[in-house]
Parts: C-alpha cells; structure tokens; sequence
C-alpha cells in the first residue's frame, strides 16, 4: 500500500485502475527550415485544424451543460490551443481523452480545459494531477462535473504505475494504491453514503436557508453565461451572486454592443423572476484576455492594468455595459459591483460614470430602472479601508480568490506555489472580517462569492462575521443550504480568531 497526499480538488471517492494519459505538450526542438513558404503553410493549417477540433468540443453537449464556464474565460485555453498546434504539426492527433476504455481514472501531469470536458462522467471515475491549483481551471470544472479528484501531487504521481488499483479521496486529497481489502471495504461504505448523501439534499428544495437561530442565508449561483441560469434554478439558487460578463467579451469576439449586452443581462433577470442577481462589471486583465480589446504585455499582470482600472481609463468601453445594464435594471432585482477596488477615489469615479449614463439615458428618453450599487472586496486595501468604503455602496462582496492571492502573495494560478493558497489562512480571515464588520456597522449586507464561499469548513466562521450571502457553483447551492441549517449562531463559541 501507498499513501499519497495531494489537495483535495472536489470532493467524492472514486475506486478503479489507474491510467495514465500522455497529454503533456512535446519540447520542440529548434531547427532550420528551408522552405519557410511550405512551413507556414503547415503552421496555417495545423492552426485551423486545431480551431476547429475545439469548436467540436465547444458545442459539445458536456460543454453546454457546463453548470460553470468561468474556465471558458481562462488563459490554459490559449495553452490548450498552442499544445494541440504542436502536437499537430509534430504529426501527432491531439490526445482524445473520449476515447478511453473501460472504467478508470485518470492520472496526468495537468489536465487541460477540453479534455476535461471530453471526461466522460460514466467511465471516467476520478482524475488525479501532479500540477494543479484549488482555482485551476480542472479543479473548477471537476467539482462543476461532480468528478472526485486530487491534484497537486507533484513528484509522488511517479509512485503510481499504470493499471495500479486506487482510492482516490477527494475529500481529504488523498490517495492510497493498492490498499488491502480492509481498506477498500470502508473506502467503499463511504462512496455509498456520499451517493446517498446526495439524493438527500434534493429534499432541500424549496426549503429556506435558515440557521437553527433563524438567521436568513441568501444561497446564491455563480455564473458566466446567460445560460447557467438553468443550473441556478435547477439547484433552488436564491440568486445570482456573481454574474462575470468578461464571458459575455470573449464570446463576442469583439466588444458587444449596447444592445446585445442588454439583451443578455435581460434574460438573466427576466428567468430569476425578482430574485436578485449580481452582475460583476468588465473583469480583464491578468489572466483574462478578450478578443478586441488590446492589453498591453506585463512583467506582473495580475498587479497591473486590469478591471476597474481598465474601465475608468476606457470610459466608451464602460459605458456601454453600464447603459446596457441600467436599461436591464428595468426586468428584475439588479445589482452591480466593481472588481478589484482599492480607493475611495475609484468608487466615486465609477459612481459618477453611472450617474453620467443615467442621465444620458434620460435625456434620451431611453427607460431605465434603479439597481444597487456594490463593490467586490478582493484586495487587502478594500478591506483595510472597507469603513470608509460602505457608506458609498448598497453591499459588499468578498472575492476571496484574489483576496486570497493579493494577501499571502501567491499567485493563485501557479501550482508551485499551491500549497500556500489558503483563503483559511488567519491573515485572509480578518480582512473578511473586518470587511463584513464594516458592513454590518453601515447597515449594508455583505457576501462571499469567491470559491471558499462553498468551503463548508469556513461556512460557520463567515456567517458568524456577519456574512449574509454566499455566492457558488450552482452544484454546491444545496449542500451549502444544508450547512447553513445545521448552524446555531447563538451558541457560545471560542472565537476561532483567539487561537491565531
Ligand atoms: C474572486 O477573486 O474571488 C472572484 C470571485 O473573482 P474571480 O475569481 O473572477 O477573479
Ligand atoms: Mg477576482
């Protein structure tokens, strides 16, 4: 027996054989080409081929069903699309992960965006990585497919020889080869409760997230694109807690108008039926690139021109998603929220833009509706200066992900550093705390919508910091609902900040 310990990336037992896939990106060699014409060619060609491969994939049924598309919007899709140009002009077909047989599960350096989706959820048990982080495009897509997995094996992955019989643990991320049978006897008692467990929490449908105090929970869904509201809905979400347009830009391939942004922003609205959805303004930079909008190359993007900073330097740009929601306002509970705050200054300026729009819209007697105004606390400055910042908002929301990043100063898509991610870390923990104290003393309601909002070993500490509103993948709205019940805020607890 072997025990490997790697990060729990979504949760499930799975038990098979594994496998491993080839699937990591060839070095290529240098070398002189004679007949560059002929060489373009088959770069030209390898291209196409590559584009249209993954537009198979794109309107593949698995990947419409997707509950969460943020990975559509992540930068692995370029690595996806590079990898597969040279796999293809080294003469290879790109790995077809669908073409596995048997049950089994897969054991690879990374996996890439498409072949994630390509998983297919009955023979595919579980995936296991050396690479990976909690915010990784894999892991997001995995707890999204309901796939146990483990990732961030590293070097351990080695131990592991093709066919080998495993359980892989994703609650704990762990992952034991060839255990004996006693072993595999309580690994599979365990699988069978988790199966059962689910079936459970279809009964908390239709019934309110209260904790055994009485204290009201909003549970809400995020989303990417207009159609994850089905999967919102299908889960009993509340609302919509982070709506990430940038999707709605990469799509586009271009900057959306006015009206097709309205059109978007309407339909979400008008399929929520009053219950409120939160829309996150425009989002790129760092790791978001969107056809159209020219950003330039930097040594540190995830500190440099992104988001807001983006949007008040790019007013037109703005605008035009700030007309197009004001004029949705009119079909439903909107709120809109600014990412990546970290001034008073920048607040007011973004305000002033949607006063700006709203009297244009007047003026041209364009209808438009009331909508509230909030800002996502997803740097250490936003948090730090969050009682100042609340008297000019409607609410908060706390984007622990970066929060995450920006406090412990490590990158959150760099596996070498993963282990180091931790939004449990204490110093994360109390700039969410002192965030949701400064809404609770303004009067403001206060949210999470970054991954660890569907963290459940975090769910008793937010709520008890005055955190009202948890925004997740729409697949964990249910199991989050049934957190929030078990909760009793009355109770006298140490308070966990005492032992930092
Ligand atoms: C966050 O940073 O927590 C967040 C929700 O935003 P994103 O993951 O899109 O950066
Ligand atoms: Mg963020």
């Amino acid at each position: 027996m072997k025990r490997l310990t790697g990060i729990g990336a979504s949760r499930g037992v799975a038990i098979g054989k594994v496998h491993f896939i080839d699937n990591v990106v060839k070095r290529v060699e240098c070398d002189t080409v004679v007949d560059t014409v002929l060489e373009m060619e088959r770069f030209e060609e390898a291209r196409l081929k590559a584009i249209e491969m993954l537009e198979e994939l794109r309107f593949a049924q698995m990947f419409s069903a997707m509950e969460d598309a943020y990975l559509r919007e992540r930068s692995a899709d370029m690595i996806d699309i590079s990898s597969r140009v040279v796999r293809l002009l080294q003469g290879e077909a790109a790995y077809d992960v669908s073409q596995i047989k048997g049950q089994i599960i897969i054991a690879a350096k990374d996996l890439l965006p498409s072949e994630t989706i390509q998983l297919d959820r009955d023979r595919v048990l579980g995936f296991v990585t050396s690479g990976g982080s909690q915010v990784s495009h894999s892991s997001i897509l995995a707890r999204t497919m309901g796939i146990p997995s483990v990732i961030g094996l590293g070097d351990q992955l080695a131990e592991l020889v093709d066919g080998d019989m495993i359980v892989l643990d994703g609650f704990n991320g762990v992952l034991i080869a060839n255990p004996p049978d006693k072993l595999l006897k309580d690994y599979h008692c365990k699988q069978a409760e988790y199966q059962l467990y689910r079936e459970r929490l279809q009964t908390l449908k239709g019934v309110p997230s209260r904790t055994q105090d009485g204290v009201e929970i909003e549970i809400y869904g995020n989303i990417g694109h207009p159609s994850d509201v089905d999967s919102v809905l299908a889960n009993d979400g509340q609302g919509v807690g982070l709506f990430r347009t940038e999707f709605l830009y990469m799509e586009y391939g271009g900057i959306p108008s006015e009206q097709t942004q309205f059109e978007a922003y309407r339909s979400v609205l008008e399929r929520m039926n009053g219950r409120r959805v939160v829309v996150r303004t425009l989002d790129l930079g760092a790791d978001k690139a969107a056809p159209g909008i020219s950003l330039p190359a930097e040594e540190n993007p995830a500190l440099g021109y992104r988001a807001l900073r983006i949007c008040l330097k790019e007013q037109a740009l703005f605008k035009t998603q700030l007309r197009a929601l004001l004029r949705a306002a009119l079909y439903g509970h909107l709120a809109i929220m600014f990412p990546m705050v970290i001034s008073l200054d920048e607040i007011r300026q973004a305000k002033e833009l949607v006063e700006i729009c709203r009297e244009e819209l007047e003026q041209e007697g364009i209808p438009y509706g009331d909508m509230e105004l909030g800002i996502m606390i997803e740097t250490p400055a936003a948090a730090l200066l969050s009682d100042l910042f609340a008297p000019e908002v409607d609410f908060f929301s706390i984007g622990t992900n970066d929060l995450t990043q920006y406090t412990l100063a490590v990158d959150r898509m760099n596996m070498k550093v993963g282990d180091l991610y931790d939004p449990r870390n204490p110093a994360v923990l109390r700039l969410v705390q002192i965030a949701a104290e400064s809404a609770r003393r303004h009067g403001i309601w206060c949210g999470v919508c970054g991954e660890s909002a569907a963290d459940r070993r975090l769910t008793e500490h937010y709520l008890r910091m005055g955190v009202t509103e948890l925004s997740v993948t729409p697949a964990s709205i249910l199991e989050m609902r049934e957190k929030v019940l078990s909760i009793n805020l009355s109770t006298e607890k140490e308070h966990f900040m005492s032992r930092v």
